[in-house]
């Protein structure tokens, strides 16, 4: 395959290339982070801190961190209920197509992988949103496999409109584009962009994504700055916890998160902490361990680094833990997921296969009611358009 050979670090042809020095500060930053040097005593000060550094975040994620994971937790609940009081924010993610151009070894809708593929047309996408809309939504997530030939940014565009109708709130996960792109995309209605950098190791990264744009590390690293500088209101951050060492990526991502901060002063952060799944047709993907306490290490961690930032939770995960880090570290949760094409309106044919298996099933209703009996306020929505 030709396009294995595609150097990594080379933007392809109109692919817009940033002035900006964040991606190599935080790609030096992370090689250079040695977490085995943090001792307990690095631990109690970073929390004893008001504001913390970067070099508290360091120690907290840290394995002598792990160490503290209760005390951890104790102080991120007082962080969360600090900036968000007792709210829990709801969404819901809706795949409208699983064309892809780009072949992820560790993903179902990858390229190479045979799959039901699917595309909703307007019709089917409004009929989909309406039925999440009756349900009490008002925020959703837009996603599309990576195919700028089957998903092009204006197919993404009208589904944008369509959303803005019925959501308050509308973000994208989609490919990364150029600023301007994402500024078209930002006036049919999206607020926000979220781009998982799944690692931020690019010798690593190299070997698990293959061929298309998103074999291009740079391209994608950057891709929340341009999508502030296209005027999005907020930028979401992930890797995907267990491709690599998941305390660098862990890291890297707080660290790009906290340089943009400083940049873009008014942009909203949102993390979002995934870890592998096991996906169809591949029994091959041997994720490195990363287990409920260190997921649960790394969220408290991104809390106490920046405490304001939005924190989701997915159902990747069950419903206990999940249940579990809502208020405490987590302020949005997904409800009524499925991430196949077309599932939401009852009497339509499910078009496309899932991209992976989810470990919590239940409907908006239920996931409002598990908030509510935990003391907290599920929240639809909280900004309001003038
Ligand atoms: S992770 Fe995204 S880009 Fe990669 S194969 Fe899956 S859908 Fe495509």
């Amino acid at each position: 395959m030709s396009e294995q050979c595609t150097n990594h670090m080379e933007y392809m042809p109109g692919m817009e290339v940033l002035e900006s020095d964040v991606m190599d500060q935080v790609i030096s930053d992370m090689h250079a982070y040695d977490y085995n040097k943090y001792t307990a005593e690095d631990v109690r000060r970073a929390l004893n801190h008001d504001y913390r550094t970067l070099e508290d975040f360091a120690a907290l994620l840290s394995p002598a961190g792990g160490e503290f994971l209760e005390e951890m937790a104790r102080l991120a609940k007082e962080e969360t209920r600090k900036h968000f009081g007792n709210s829990v924010y709801m969404f819901t993610p809706l795949y409208i197509a699983n064309y892809c151009e780009n072949y992820c070894i560790y993903c179902g809708f990858n390229c190479h992988n045979k799959i039901r593929r699917a595309k909703l047309n307007s019709e089917e996408i409004e009929k989909e949103m309406q039925a999440i809309a009756k349900t009490g939504l008002e925020e959703i997530l837009i996603l599309t496999g990576e195919s700028r030939k089957m998903s092009d940014v204006k197919y993404i565009g009208e589904s944008c409109k369509i959303a803005r109708k019925y959501f308050k709130l509308v973000g994208l996960e989609v490919y990364p584009m150029n600023s301007d792109e994402y500024e078209y995309l930002h006036k049919c209605g999206a607020d926000f962009v979220t781009v998982f950098q799944e690692t931020y190791n690019s010798d690593k990264y190299e070997t698990l994504h293959l061929a298309g744009h998103k074999r291009i590390f740079p391209y994608r690293l950057n891709a929340q700055e341009r999508a502030l500088k296209g005027g999005m209101r907020g930028v979401g951050f992930a890797a995907l916890l267990g491709l690599d060492d998941f305390r660098k990526d862990a890291f890297a991502t707080g660290m790009h998160a906290y340089l943009l901060q400083r940049k873009y002063p008014h942009a909203e952060i949102a993390f979002s902490c995934p870890r592998l799944r096991p996906i169809i047709n591949n029994d091959k993907i041997n994720p490195k361990d990363v287990h409920e306490p260190q997921l649960l290490q790394v969220m408290t961690a991104y809390r106490l680094f920046m405490p304001f930032a939005s924190i989701t939770i997915s159902t990747r995960e069950c419903e206990r833990f999940r249940d579990n880090v809502i208020g405490l570290t987590a302020t949005k949760i997904s409800a009524g997921v499925s991430t196949g094409i077309g599932s939401h309106v009852e009497e339509a044919e499910d078009k496309g296969d899932d991209q992976f298996e989810i470990a919590d099933t239940r409907s908006v209703d239920e996931v409002y009611e598990a908030i509510k009996s935990k003391g907290l306020q599920p929240v639809m929505n909280d900004y309001v358009y003038v």
